[in-house]
């Protein structure tokens, strides 16, 4: 009989997919990483399952305890999986501006969200900060994760992603391309990468443009899971040889291509990394190969990069479109 054990072991070991439509006129091999295969849809799994293993050998998270993290996004699913197939209980505190079907999501697991005003100042009583540490000081067995400091997190891809490239390239990668949220991702693969091929892979971070990696102090920008207006201590800033700083518009738009061209249906932050990552490919021949790593599926942006109306409202759509629209009804 050909099983798993639980869904826990179907974390890791994703495809590696060539580009081929996107990358026209790119001499270089672009090979995309495809984070969406992971149980819960996203490369946040493997930094959940590391972070839960270690807390529970170290005796900080204890059979029956809570796991308590301020997050609405892929972390929280990877790590709702993660507990419940272990037996914790999990609570999820989210600002209001996250869509209910985020928050059905992480519920749909199993796990309680409490949801927290927007437009309160940090310091509030009530802000998504407080409400996060009060539960943690206030719940029985709570323990927090906290991604962007905890070290399980890089090390879940040093030990993990970076590997699996290593093998799945037969050493041949020449260049890493990853957007920085925490930086787990870039740093853990990163560092595995560079250590496996003698310093001669090179790391390029991709950034939303405003955001502090890329030189900017945090303006918004509405890419999600990218870009920060902090610097946490899970990036490890001397990995990095390049930063590419991306926009909004090429991001999403990218993003569109990937579905249409590639027939992979990806979130936002997928897009912004293949820019970046074409944009350093563009410079390369044809013995480089380079890996981009997506980390999620298109499925939690249909109401956003994928809706005609939302791209256009923020002016994301080619001014071709519309002219196309006419064109078909005259
Ligand atoms: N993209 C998405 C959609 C994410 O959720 C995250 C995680 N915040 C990232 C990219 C960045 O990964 P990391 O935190 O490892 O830098």
């Amino acid at each position: 009989m050909q099983f798993h054990d639980s869904m826990i072991s179907l974390v890791g070991n994703t495809p590696l997919v060539k580009l081929n439509n996107v990358t026209a006129g790119i001499q270089a091999t672009v090979l995309a990483k495809v984070e969406y295969f992971n149980p819960g849809g996203s490369v946040k799994d493997r930094i959940a399952v590391r972070m839960i293993e270690a807390a529970e050998q170290s005796g900080e998270l204890k059979p029956g305890g809570t796991i308590v993290e301020p997050t609405s996004g892929n972390t929280g699913v990877g790590l709702a999986i993660v507990a419940q197939q272990k037996g914790y209980k999990c609570i999820f505190v989210c600002p209001d501006k996250v869509s209910l079907d985020k928050i059905n999501v992480l519920r749909a697991y199993g796990a309680e969200v409490v949801v927290c005003p927007t437009a309160v100042d940090p310091e509030h009583p009530d802000s998504y900060y407080n409400v996060s540490d009060r539960l943690v000081r206030e719940t029985p067995g709570a323990w927090k994760p906290d991604q962007y400091s905890n070290p399980n997190n890089p090390r879940s891809h040093y030990e993990t992603t970076g590997p699996e490239l290593w093998a799945q390239t037969d050493g041949k990668i020449t260049h890493f391309v990853a957007g920085v949220g925490t930086g787990g991702t870039i740093s853990g693969t990163g560092n595995y990468l560079k250590e496996a091929s003698g310093g001669s892979v090179k790391v390029i971070g991709a950034d939303p443009e405003g955001s502090v990696y890329s030189g900017g102090s945090g303006r918004p920008y509405l890419v999600e899971g990218v870009g920060e207006d902090f610097w946490p201590t899970a990036y490890d800033r001397n990995v990095t040889d390049r930063i590419v700083a991306v926009s909004d518009k090429d991001s999403f738009q990218m993003t569109r291509r990937l579905a249409k061209e590639e027939g992979l249906l990806v979130g936002g932050s997928c897009g912004m990394a293949v820019v970046a990552a074409l944009e350093v490919a563009r410079e390369l021949g044809p013995d480089d190969v380079v890996v981009v790593l997506l980390p999620d599926s298109g499925r939690g942006y249909m109401s956003k990069i994928f809706s005609d109306e939302w791209m256009a409202g923020h002016g994301f759509l080619e001014d071709t479109s519309s002219a196309t629209v006419a064109d078909v009804l005259r």
